[in-house]
């Protein structure tokens, strides 16, 4: 097969791609592998029966299913869910948004691919006239969620931050923004952070986030915030974080993490214009996005039953859990050279190991000869690449959505092999 350049640069090794060809080779192979490596959210059994009881009403609601599936929808989106969306976040927030503020892609993921070479990237050609270099999507944070990596549809789309680190005591740290190096930056087309972070659980806190929106407001560049675990939902935030929007912010939200990652819906949250540049995109990718996933959320949303189950059932369980996981670490880990990030929302435990004798990728292959994946935490510093900080190989990323009894099996093994690292230098 001849490849064009962009097709070489897609089927070559990325990150992401190795992550999902590991987590579907496990899943292949079955056995009893214990998977802290993956980003699928807990199977809930109340929020399971919220979904089967909406799915029910949408088949018995006269011509509702067949409407769903057998047309497509305006490529922003199904226009119902987002008149029910904007609805509910003029209610609860305060925000100014209308319909016309609101875009679908299928799966939050999609969008991402979407925003970051909209805005960034090679400007367009000026007859006669030598470009100025191609402005670059800046992540405020380092590490930062692994998926952003290979989004690119010309190289160099990321720059990157390292975040600074805070030790709180109690074998818990917490990574912050380095406001100088981010002012530093130049050539900047968009500031984009997850928040809640992934991999690490990190929330940014409110003033940090509104110093980072008045840099991009000074740019002239929007703030993307990538909402996929945040508030009003799934709301898996643990302390208190207010979310933000305004007409300079592209706040990034999605069903998956609420329980329905199947369902493919990601939903954006912007000005205007950028709302018609995402649906000129969906119309080329995709014609419209999937219209099932609206479909089966808008009278959860209109209702807001959606931030009921966010609150009472999501949060609480994730909160719990990584109570319970974080337990269990210190627990184990009492007296090794070990932080934890501390756990502010989505479901991951950030482990970092000051001078781990061996590398995270050698500590990765060890669990996973003894049935226990993880992610290596080198994967997830996308736009930080030609930099040698060895932090990036002292981290590992532990998913607590998966069954406890597992979650808690996987643990007990990773405290092992840890031990293993320290203590015999590798
Ligand atoms: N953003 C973050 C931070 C994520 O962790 C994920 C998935 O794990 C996504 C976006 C993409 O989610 P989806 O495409 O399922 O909406």
């Amino acid at each position: 097969m001849n490849l064009s350049a962009f097709g070489r640069r897609l089927t070559s090794e990325s990150g992401t791609r190795s992550l999902m060809d590991d987590l579907g080779e496990i899943a292949a192979g079955g056995g009893d592998v214990v998977n802290l490596g993956g980003g699928n959210p807990s199977l809930i059994p109340a929020a399971e029966m919220v979904f089967r009881v909406r799915m029910q009403a949408l088949l018995q609601r006269g011509g509702a299913f067949e409407r769903a599936i057998g047309a497509y929808a305006a490529p922003e989106g199904e226009r119902g869910f987002a008149r029910a969306l904007a609805g509910l976040l003029r209610r609860e927030q305060g925000w100014n948004v209308t319909e016309r503020n609101v875009a679908l892609t299928n799966g939050s993921q999609s969008a991402f691919v979407a925003l970051f070479n909209l805005l960034a990237g090679p400007p367009p050609a000026a007859p006669g006239r030598e470009g100025p270099r191609a402005p670059r999507i800046l992540l405020p944070l380092s590490p930062e969620y692994i998926g952003y990596a290979d989004v690119g549809l010309t190289p160099g789309l990321l720059t990157a931050c390292r975040s600074t680190i805070t030790e709180l005591g109690d074998m818990l740290f917490k990574y912050e923004v380095d406001f100088e190096g981010v002012e530093a930056v130049e050539d900047v087309a968009a500031i984009c952070l997850s928040r809640p972070t992934n991999p690490t659980g990190n929330v940014v806190s409110d003033g940090e986030l509104a110093r980072l929106g008045a840099i991009a407001r000074a740019r002239g560049v929007p703030l993307i915030v990538d909402n996929a675990y945040g508030l009003p939902f799934p709301g898996i935030v643990f302390g208190d974080a207010a979310p933000f929007w305004d007409d300079d912010t592209i706040l990034c939200m999605s069903l998956s993490k609420l329980g329905l990652p199947g369902l493919r819906t990601g939903i954006v949250i912007a000005n205007e214009e950028i709302v018609a540049a995402l649906a000129a995109v969906n119309a080329v990718f995709c014609l419209a996005p999937g219209s099932l996933g609206p479909a089966l959320a808008t009278d959860l949303v209109e209702s807001g039953e959606a931030l009921a189950l966010a609150r009472d059932v999501i949060r609480p369980h994730y909160a719990e859990r990584a109570e319970r996981a974080v337990d269990r670490l210190r627990e184990g880990l009492e007296g090794c050279e070990v932080r934890i990030h501390k756990p502010e929302g989505a479901f991951f435990l950030w482990l970092w190991m000051p001078g781990l004798p061996i590398p995270n990728a050698a500590l990765y292959e060890r669990l996973k000869a003894r049935g226990v994946i993880v992610v290596s935490g080198q994967h997830f510093f996308p736009g930080l690449e030609d930099d040698d900080w060895p932090h990036k190989h002292e981290c590992i990323r532990i998913s607590y959505a998966d069954e406890w009894s597992r979650v808690e099996r996987g643990l007990a093994v990773v405290v092992e092999e840890v031990r293993r690292a320290r203590d015999d230098g590798g």
